[in-house]
């Protein structure tokens, strides 16, 4: 009888989740810009490698191997990527992926994990990412050790690594530190601003950027395209740092493909999120989130023009999709409302029978009295024993009744609590929402308003619930006292 727990709508505001989706776009456009230039970084990387490899082993030229798996060239135990505490290590598992104490048989792996080493920022490339055996193949499995340490196994190339871990080869691999003009080994350097703005985005609590942060965010990106360093090493720039321009003014044409696989993104970002997420009102919120992005993306689908969509247009879905989201907010409180009556309807129903069946006993036993009683006069043995029956009838039958009643009370007991925790929680729920959208609406009453008339129809429901489970709860209790 418990109701599915729909969360409030927090108000959401048009301009704030537009400006989101700019910034979302403006981080796109930056990633496309620079991911080129870090894919052409590490293949000159790679190829200086093995050319020096080669050269120092009297190599021919050329020379490569995919022989040699990342465990043949990890040490065991080695610090965070094979655990040996129990005498077991379930990194090198089997015979061909043991460490090789000598090392790559043609000369160039253990010496290529040495360069990549040697390249990182901190000396901890995430081996756990990369697949050494295309170390000589695919110059992005080398890239792939300058990413976060987890979450990048599956990816093969630059174009399904995120902007966080396009943006981490940059900070990580030394080969930049001479060529971006702006000081990387500093904390707070202009990409480690970048990769921040690119995590606001995607983590974004609600979807909404202010139009301050917005400023800030196009000045930061702006601060990387336009780094001389970064000009310097881009040789074939895409006109992001124009695009910024006129997303920032409003100007700008936006291919659809681009708009949908933007809000894709955050939409599976938001998916895991969901998937890992304990805390039930968390994960509810993130469920907004995925629902206001579904109801976008098709917003934007039906926008009748092909291929394009100016801002405007882009602005004119962002309205209608809170339309629809706020309309699908609404129906799901009214259906919280119809279960809670349906609920009270069925526990009264509940009731009169068992009161009904009671009193259906009760006149079963009276005329069972009258009918010995009539049976055994003059008789004074038949008379003794007819009572001794009817005595031992009606202990058993009052038993029968208080057990009945007991099992009953239970019951009703039982479904009773589930039904207050719910409702606890989502007064509890409520309440946190207010208090978020109070926060948020500060000086907007209208705002308010919406999150305290929730709140009344969920105190409403709950005290429908109470007075149905003291009206039980009376009932039963005289009952047992019958
Ligand atoms: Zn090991
Ligand atoms: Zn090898």
């Amino acid at each position: 009888m418990a109701a599915s727990v729909p969360t409030v709508s927090e108000p959401l505001s048009n301009s704030k989740f537009f400006n989101w989706i700019k910034a979302a776009l403006a981080v796109f456009y930056t990633k496309e810009e620079i991911e080129p230039v870090v894919i052409a970084e590490v293949k000159d990387f790679q190829q200086d490698c093995l050319h020096v490899i080669s050269s120092a082993n009297f190599l021919p030229a050329g020379s490569t191997c995919s022989n040699c798996c990342t465990e043949n060239l990890i040490v065991c135990p080695t610090n965070r990527i094979c655990n040996v505490n129990r005498g077991k290590c379930y990194y090198h598992i089997n015979v061909a992926t043991q460490y090789r104490p000598s090392g790559c048989p043609n000369k160039i792996c253990h010496n290529l994990k040495s360069e990549i080493q040697k390249a990182h920022r901190y000396h901890g490339p995430s081996y756990k990412n990369t697949d050494a055996t295309k170390w000589c193949s695919n110059a992005w499995e080398i890239a792939k050790c300058y990413l976060p340490p987890d979450g990048y196994k599956d990816v093969s190339n630059a174009g399904e690594t995120d902007f966080n871990g396009i943006i981490s080869v940059i900070i990580n691999h030394k080969g930049f530190e001479a060529k971006i003009k702006d000081d990387l080994s500093k904390k707070n350097n202009i990409f480690d601003k970048g990769r921040d703005v690119g995590k606001a985005v995607r983590h974004s609590p609600n979807l909404e950027v202010e139009d301050t942060d917005l400023t800030h965010y196009f000045a930061i990106l702006n601060n990387i395209l336009t780094d001389p360093g970064f000009v310097a090493i881009n040789k074939s720039p895409n006109n992001a740092i124009q695009k910024l321009a006129k997303l920032q003014s409003d100007d700008l044409i936006i291919g659809k493909d681009v708009v949908r696989k933007v809000l894709d993104d955050v939409g599976k970002t938001i998916q895991e999120q969901i998937r890992n997420e304990m805390d039930e009102y968390k994960q509810k919120t993130e469920e907004r989130k995925l629902e206001l992005i579904n109801i976008i993306n098709l917003k934007v689908k039906d926008i009748e023009e092909k291929g394009n969509v100016s801002l405007a247009q882009l602005n004119g879905a962002v309205k209608s999709s809170i339309d629809a989201f706020d309309a699908k907010v609404k129906e799901s409180i009214q259906e919280i409302d119809r279960q809670t009556r349906k609920g009270k309807e069925t526990l009264e129903s509940v009731t009169n029978d068992g009161v009904q069946n009671v009193n259906k006993e009760k006149e079963n036993a009276i005329k069972e009295i009258q009918n010995a009683a009539e049976k055994s006069r003059g008789n004074d043995a038949a008379v003794k024993s007819s009572i001794d029956a009817f005595e031992a009838k009606v202990t058993e039958s009052i038993q029968e009744i208080d057990s009945q009643t007991r099992k009953g009370k239970e019951t009703i007991e039982s479904v009773t609590n589930d039904g207050v925790q719910n409702l606890n929680k989502e007064k509890e729920n409520a309440i946190k929402e207010i208090q978020k959208a109070a926060e948020k609406s500060r000086g907007n009453d209208a705002n308010a308003k919406i999150s305290e008339d929730t709140y009344q129809k969920k105190k409403e429901g709950k005290k429908n619930i109470y007075e149905c489970t003291t009206f039980v709860y009376n009932i039963t209790m005289a009952l047992l006292h019958v």
